[in-house]
């Protein structure tokens, strides 16, 4: 199992969390890959599958050969891998549920370019050697599942509730009581990497009913309107902080020209036209003004909203 590949004559690396990225994007599904190191050929895995599929973390394996010594398909020995494992032995009855995205990425992984596999004439030791010191890459997050979209997030956690009611059904476990029980225990346990807050999959969620000073996914409902040009998602509740009550609204600090050639956020044109509520998540920070007693929530990155259709 590897993480880093390369297309035919591109100088470029992605990891397997990236290209799934793309894949989610644009629908475009790539079938030959290369380990960037050695030049062996690779089967992408977990990649290509349906939406809303976390079954396993995206990843590569070699197609027909091994890789070339001493090339382990990182470009670090797999002894020093620092991911972090969910460990499945403490999850009981919940075992084997699925892999979910661990890390909202930001950036690009691997910064610098390689010598295209084509170029290289034979991949000896001292040549991958040399390739794997070119790259730069941050060694501790190149494994981890991670996405640049707050929808796979969602998408994962969701999956995760469904699958939980599922075997506590199955389990005869009926009570409303005990099944957030169960839901709180199990979503804390998987780990969640925001900007800003290191956190898990229970506590990086929140409904826009309650405030928290942290950086985290917002999941508000109301109508959309626009305001000098840009999309504001109204928020039917008013959101509480100790014992005051604020009116929320979430600012799309995009343009509606760029928002709406985005083909993902049309929906934000055609839901501001029908003047329909729509269910909106965002990841950020709620400012509020207690003198005027209202909340906002400021996002400048596309990938940092959803609006489920
Ligand atoms: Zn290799």
């Amino acid at each position: 199992m590897s993480y880093l590949a390369t297309r035919r004559n591109s100088d470029s690396v992605k990891t397997a969390s990236e290209i799934r990225d793309e894949y989610l994007s644009n629908g475009i599904k790539d079938t030959e890959w290369f380990c960037p190191f050695c030049g062996i050929e690779l089967t992408a895995k977990a990649i290509y599958g349906k939406k809303g599929q976390y079954v396993k973390s995206p990843h590569f394996s070699s197609k027909n050969e091994s890789h070339i010594r001493p090339c382990t398909g990182d470009g670090f020995d797999l002894e020093e891998n620092t991911s972090v494992k969910v460990n499945n032995d403490k999850k009981g009855i919940y075992g084997k549920i699925s892999e979910v995205p661990e890390k909202l990425r930001i950036d690009k992984f691997v910064k610098n370019k390689i010598v295209p596999i084509e170029n290289v004439k034979e991949f000896t030791t001292e040549i991958i050697k040399g390739r794997i010191d070119k790259l730069s890459f941050d060694k501790k997050y190149v494994s981890k599942y991670s996405s640049r979209f707050i929808r796979s997030f969602i998408e994962a956690k969701k999956y995760i509730l469904s699958e939980i009611y599922k075997i506590l059904k199955e389990n005869q476990i009926n009570s409303n009581d005990e099944i957030n029980k169960e839901f709180k225990k199990l979503l804390s346990s998987y780990p969640l990497s925001l900007p800003e807050n290191e956190t898990n999959y229970y506590n990086g969620f929140r409904t826009t009913k309650f405030y928290s000073k942290k950086n985290i996914i917002w999941e508000g409902i109301g109508i959309i309107d626009i305001v000098d040009g840009k999309y504001v998602l109204l928020n039917d509740s008013q959101i509480k902080n100790g014992e005051k009550f604020y009116d929320l609204n979430l600012y799309v600090d995009i343009s509606t020209e760029i928002l709406d050639k985005h083909k993902n956020l049309k929906i934000l044109r055609n839901a501001y036209e029908k003047k329909e509520k729509r269910i909106w998540y965002a990841l950020g920070k709620i400012q509020i003004d207690d003198e005027i007693l209202k909340a906002s929530l400021c996002i400048n990155n596309i990938d940092f909203l959803y609006i489920p259709e």
